[in-house]
């Protein structure tokens, strides 16, 4: 038996954090026993699906890493649920029903109020075909519920353990509108059945669906597959994340500079008692997954968090990962010199642009006294310079000036990148080169413009080098 999963997101929007971290787990399992990851788009709903948000989930998925060796869409498989509907129908597991939204919520809450389950009472299986043919005749169409075997869900979920739903606390559930369409229920089992699913990996908001679901597989002459459910992220508060809203979508966070290879370690480790560490490949990942390691309770998403990997996954990162990342940003002449000097300073590696344009372009310096920046560029040592030229000439400086600490290095770095904070500068300055250097101590910029003091238009290219 090949393992066959599916990640079966609906495209009524855009993917966020906890869609993402279902695909994952899906896609690492799949990996792990050499098993298939299919993709299903859950297109029933011909209103709220896009074509647009049907390619950007592909996209996200790709950016991701995570490849999928089959696509279905489940508004393309409509014959296949009309025919399981069939079937169903001819078993006699099939039954209309009449009553309105309203008239079934009026009922819950008397249940509620006489401290019984919630369920449908199946008061629709009492009609005859009188009552049901009066019922039309005053315009009601009937939607169609299965009927449920009475008897108890059971399954031993490879998350959550042995689950357990008493046979009284299930709904009949609606699978066919009164307008003939589906609900999720019916074509999720037809398409896990045709697709050969073996593991059903989704989100803990689908237990209850199982429990009723396991009777339709049997119903359709199907083993109920394999499940896994886990537990919802929240935010950093605690508070779910919606689709809807669009909150933590893949793309704000891609278009924040978050790299797909921190995001997919965070997700992996969330809700396990592993810590984040070093970033491993989705392989490296697969190898270690074990779903005894993900935990029942709702783990948090926490953005700050993520940013801080995303940091330190930066700091890490070897030229040979960052080179084409660089070349996509527009600096294909940065070399390993430059990466290594700027790395240990970004948060996003966007920020390496403006730090390539400090080392190379005309910045504004800022000399805040003449006549010490003069001295400094007196004693530049001749080039060749390497990251040992930085120590050398600051101590020179230092002999000369008499001058330590902030007071020495804090004017050098205003006026050799403009800025206040930034880069170490034992790796900066070779970058810079000498030329360059000693044009910005003695204030000139290539054209030909200066700053004498950190003036008004000075700290607006700070704030604006801050954020870039
Ligand atoms: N389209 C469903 C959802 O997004 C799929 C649930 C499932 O995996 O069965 O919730």
């Amino acid at each position: 038996m090949t393992v066959t999963v599916r990640f079966a997101p609906s495209p009524t929007g855009f993917l966020h954090v906890g869609n993402a971290r279902v695909a994952l787990l899906n896609w690492l399992y799949a990996r792990a026993q050499g098993g298939r990851f299919v993709l299903r788009l859950d297109d029933t709903d011909a209103e709220r699906s896009r074509p647009e948000y049907a390619r950007a989930i592909g996209e996200d998925l790709s950016w991701l890493g995570l490849s999928w060796s089959g696509q279905v869409r489940q508004s393309e498989r409509l014959d296949r649920h009309r025919a399981a509907e069939a079937r169903l129908r001819e078993a006699g597991r099939l039954y209309p029903c009449y009553e309105t939204p309203e008239e079934l919520e009026l009922r819950r809450k008397l249940q509620l109020s006489r401290g019984r389950p919630p369920v449908y009472d199946r008061a629709a299986l009492a009609l005859d075909g009188v009552a049901r043919a009066r019922l039309e005749s005053g315009g009601r169409r009937p939607h169609w519920r299965f009927l449920l075997d009475d008897r108890d869900a059971q399954w031993d979920d490879l998350v959550r353990g042995p689950c357990h739903y008493s046979a009284r606390h299930l709904s009949d559930p609606v699978l066919v509108r009164a307008d003939g369409t589906y609900l999720y229920t019916l074509p999720s089992v037809v398409d896990d059945i045709d697709l050969g699913i073996t593991h059903v990996i989704r989100g803990d908001d689908h237990v209850t669906n199982t429990a009723v679901q396991i009777q339709v597989f049997e119903a359709l002459g199907a083993p109920p597959c394999a499940f896994a459910h886990v537990a919802l992220l929240t935010d950093a508060t605690g508070q779910g994340l919606s689709k809807r809203l669009g909150s933590m979508s893949l793309r704000d966070l891609r278009d924040e500079g978050v790299e797909p290879e921190t995001l997919v370690n965070f997700l992996a480790t969330l809700g396990t008692s592993e810590a984040m560490g070093a970033v491993r490949s989705l392989d490296g990942l697969a190898a270690g997954f074990d779903f005894a390691r993900i935990g029942r309770a709702q783990p948090r998403f926490d953005d700050a968090e993520l940013r801080h990997a995303n940091a330190r996954y930066l700091h890490d990162m070897p030229f040979a990962a960052a080179r084409p990342r660089l070349a996509a940003l527009g600096l294909s002449d940065a070399d390993e010199a430059f990466w290594l000097a700027v790395r240990p300073n970004l948060a996003r590696l966007s920020e390496a642009v403006s730090w390539w344009a400090v080392c190379g372009d005309a910045i504004r310096p800022v000399i805040e006294d003449p006549a010490f920046t003069a001295a400094a560029a007196a004693l530049l040592p001749p080039e060749p310079w390497d990251g040992t030229t930085w120590g050398v000439w600051t101590s020179a400086v230092r002999q000369a000036t008499g001058r330590k600490g902030k007071d020495l290095f804090h004017p050098l770095r205003l006026a050799l990148t403009g800025l206040d904070h930034g880069p170490e500068l034992k790796g900066l300055l070779p970058l810079i080169g000498r030329e360059r250097v000693l044009e910005r101590l003695s204030g000139a910029t290539k054209n030909g413009s200066s700053t004498s003091q950190v003036d008004s238009e000075g700290k607006n290219l700070l704030s604006l080098l801050k954020n870039p």
